[in-house]
């Protein structure tokens, strides 16, 4: 008998706490129909209302409780009106990304049947791309929730762009990983290194290292694009594209372009694995404009879920997560195909549960 596997739930702020319910019953229920045992939630109270309440933004020993887990699995955090001292939002969870080391954010970006399109070439409907964005480093090393920028008497403020070899080359193998995992899926098993090495010594050494663990994947396809020729790209032909690697703060901007490409920000699910764990949530934020109006759109949360389950099956050597992951994805493709999907962010007439039920439906099918 398998045991039941631990996922630490931080539902945070906003949406997020919708959200978050709504995916979760959705992988419950695929768990369940897998013949898994359930799985044991431990919730963590974290985020702005949490921060405004009790001047934390995490509970005492919570960074430790998420740690304990086998995943963590987070709705959205930060409300613009709750904010720090120095001016930025409460973002706990960005130093669940630095202490647990989660360096590979895995965002898919895949234009579904009947979900707009906001490209007229017809081959938009093909784009089925990953954006791979280094998660602990890059820009983002001086985010200031970790104190590291240096302001000098209010004249000049410097942040720091840091790669290392260490990460760098863990990142790169992860890109290689996932694209024999996709060409073994029927992709075309291609990957992009996304850089300025043109321009800085960082992202020449990004590069470097990117040409050096290339050398041993013979099968994969290596290319290299600069960061702006590449926003360009995806517009231009992003269907092009199979797996795009790249240093943090590209990837946040990219990101949210490849979001916006196949729908909106309600499409984007993210993975943020690290050696021990793995963090789970939308690409997205809480978008305060729409909360507590059962308009948010639950599928990037859903499809998180979904790679949440994908890493299980690959932690614990479980076939059935594996199996209910790609149950989620098939469920959400057949309810796009069959246009029982209709999201409100898309203009539809279906708010978070609608769409949650539907997909309920949809897996029982
Ligand atoms: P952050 O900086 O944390 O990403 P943000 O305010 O910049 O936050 P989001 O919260 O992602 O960005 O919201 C951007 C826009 O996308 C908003 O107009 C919001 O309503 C919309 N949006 C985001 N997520 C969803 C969703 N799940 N369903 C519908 N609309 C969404």
């Amino acid at each position: 008998m398998t045991n039941s596997l631990t996922i630490a739930r931080i539902p945070g702020d906003g949406i997020g706490v919708d959200i978050l319910e709504a995916a979760s019953l959705i992988v419950d229920r695929a768990v369940a129909k897998a013949g898994l045992p359930a799985l044991t939630y431990a919730h963590i109270d974290a985020g702005a209302g949490y921060f405004k309440e009790t001047g934390r933004d995490i509970e005492p020993g919570g960074e430790e409780r998420a740690g304990q887990a086998d995943a963590i699995f987070l709705g959205a955090i930060g409300l613009p009106s709750v904010r720090q001292a120095d001016g930025t939002e409460i973002a706990p969870h960005l130093r669940l990304r630095d202490i647990y080391g989660l360096y590979a954010g895995v965002r898919p970006v895949r234009a579904y049947p009947n979900a707009p399109q906001r490209l007229a070439d017809p081959r938009a409907a093909e784009i089925d791309l990953v954006i791979l964005r280094e998660s602990t480093e890059g820009l983002f090393y001086s985010a200031a929730t970790h104190g590291r920028s240096l302001v000098v008497a209010d004249r000049e403020a410097r942040d720091t762009l840091l790669i290392t070899r260490e990460t760098t080359e863990k990142l790169h193998h992860f890109g290689f990983r996932l694209a024999e995992k996709r060409k073994a899926r029927g992709r075309p098993g291609k990957i992009t290194c996304v850089d300025k090495a043109n321009v800085f010594v960082s992202m020449a050494f990004f590069r470097k290292v990117f040409d050096e663990v290339a050398a041993e994947y013979p099968d994969i396809e290596a290319g290299h694009n600069y960061v702006d020729a590449q926003a360009l790209d995806l517009i231009r032909q992003p269907w092009a594209f199979d797996v795009l690697v790249m240093e943090n703060m590209f990837g946040d901007i990219l990101s949210d372009l490849g979001g916006g490409l196949v729908g909106g920000m309600g499409m984007a699910s993210c993975a943020e694995i690290g050696d021990e764990i793995g963090l789970f949530q939308p690409a997205h934020g809480t978008a305060p404009d729409i909360m507590g109006q059962d308009k948010a759109n639950p599928l990037a949360t859903i499809l998180s879920g979904a790679l949440m389950l994908d890493y299980l099956g690959d932690k614990s050597g479980i076939q059935g997560y594996s199996d209910a992951a790609d149950a989620i994805e098939a469920a959400v493709q057949s309810g796009f195909e069959q246009n029982r999907l209709r999201p409100m962010e898309f203009g539809g007439d279906m708010g978070t549960e609608a769409v949650t039920q539907e997909v309920l439906t949809l897996l029982d099918a």
